[in-house]
């Protein structure tokens, strides 16, 4: 069971994130849009400075060590300002978290105290630009004495700018995978940038080649072979954390819409007092509604110790569709302003579809909760017993 930090520490850590987040990080939308890219000096000290590194990060390791209830309304503000910033505090948190649950006491020792500071960060390297992922991943390890070779490419990597180690799911044998640290300064291990993305601006998603990249045998998380174990365990609860995100833009998109909708005036009167606006509004209401709804449920129960497979999936995808509908109506409501830049709609917009793609596209989730659903998964009765 995790009960996470105390009401009132918990209270002090989340005022001091969202002050940073709408003092300090959401005035450099702009800037951001404009370079395509993130002022590093100014985001990564902001950062440190109000312990967004270190959320959920154990508390032994000098982290806050949040439930997972606390700590989605977090990210889901994050998700309200400029993209590229969530998406460096996600991939951060997320694959820190899955270290804590999946590395060894030496792993941890290693890079979580530094990961809890900003120091240190790891980034997750699963896509591969020849062929699709799990099975068929061509990055291969092989084991020579007390140490690991690595040979392959991987792309689309966020935080390769900044990350100091990388979780690299590799090939150890032909129907197995296993993951490894690399750390950045690796010999043969070179990192090149990629074209800028439609969306999420300034965060960097990287393309990673090793060429006999040699890392010691202790590098290895877990045992031999796990690596598809430890993803799904990875992926479950940062399927969660997208959908948290996509939470935060479509709340964001909606109170937008709604300050629109009284301010806009058309033949004499607010757009808001027009029925078929305010059938756009409710609908995106409900959206949110249905999404925070899911949220706390599938968080609740991670926070017992109980594993989520199923619900993961389904609300990483009735997320992104959410935050779909909900940033389409927005532009509806803004009418032809919305698709400038006056307002941060338009962003929203395009922030909002990289939670398509994070964590495993739509196919792979209907593929994951399909196959638990056949597997006899049923919802458990808390919704029974709570309406009885
Ligand atoms: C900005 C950004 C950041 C990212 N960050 C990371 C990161 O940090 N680490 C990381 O490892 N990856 C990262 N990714 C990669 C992301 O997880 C993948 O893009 C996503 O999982 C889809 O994989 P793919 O690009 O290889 O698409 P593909 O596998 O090529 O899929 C293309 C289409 O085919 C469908 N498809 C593919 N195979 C099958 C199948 N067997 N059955 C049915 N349908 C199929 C897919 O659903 C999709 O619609 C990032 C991507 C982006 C855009």
């Amino acid at each position: 069971m995790n009960v996470g930090l105390p009401a009132d520490e918990y209270d002090k850590l989340r005022e001091s994130v969202f002050t940073t987040i709408w003092n300090e990080l959401d005035p450099l939308e702009h800037q951001i849009e404009d370079t395509e890219s993130i002022p590093y000096d100014v985001v990564l000290p902001a950062l440190r400075a109000c312990g967004a590194f270190g959320l959920i990060i154990p508390r032994e390791y000098g982290g806050a060590g949040l439930s997972i209830a606390q700590y989605l309304p977090i990210l889901a503000e994050f998700a309200k300002i400029q993209g590229g910033i969530r998406a460096i505090v996600h991939v951060h948190n997320s694959f820190a978290h899955a270290l804590s649950e999946i590395g060894s006491e030496e792993q941890k020792q290693a890079i979580l105290p530094g990961a809890a500071v900003g120091e240190k960060s790891l980034a997750f390297a699963l896509t591969e630009p020849g062929n699709g992922t799990g099975m068929d991943l061509s990055t291969r390890a092989r084991r020579d004495g007390d140490e690991y070779v690595l040979d392959g490419r991987k792309w689309l990597i966020t935080n390769s700018d900044i990350a100091s180690h990388f979780l690299v799911l590799a090939k150890t044998a032909d129907r197995e995978v296993s993951a490894i640290i690399v750390p950045r300064d690796a010999p043969g291990f070179t990192i090149a940038p990629l074209p800028e993305t439609m969306g999420c601006k300034g965060a960097e998603h990287g393309e990673l080649t090793f060429t006999d990249v040699r890392v010691p045998a202790a590098n290895l998380v877990g045992a031999e072979g796990e690596g598809i174990a430890h993803l799904e365990r990875a992926l479950e609860i940062s399927r969660v954390f997208i959908a948290a995100s996509s939470l935060g833009t479509a709340t964001r998109a909606l109170d937008l819409s709604l300050r629109f909708a009284k301010e806009r005036v058309t033949f004499g009167r607010p757009i808001g007092e027009r029925q078929a606006i305010q059938r756009y509004l409710a609908e995106m209401a409900t959206d949110v509604y249905a999404l925070r709804g899911m949220l706390a449920d599938v968080a609740a129960k991670w926070d017992r110790d109980q594993r989520v497979p199923a619900e993961s999936s389904l609300v990483k995808q009735f997320g992104l569709e959410a935050v779909g509908r909900v940033t389409d109506r927005a532009l509806l409501v803004h009418g032809g302003i919305g698709y400038t830049r006056k307002y941060p709609i338009e962003r929203l917009y395009r922030d909002a579809r990289l939670n398509w793609l994070e964590e495993g596209p739509p196919t792979v989730q209907y593929l994951v909760a399909a196959r638990q659903l056949l597997d006899g998964f049923t919802f458990d009765d808390a919704f029974d017993s709570a309406t009885r």
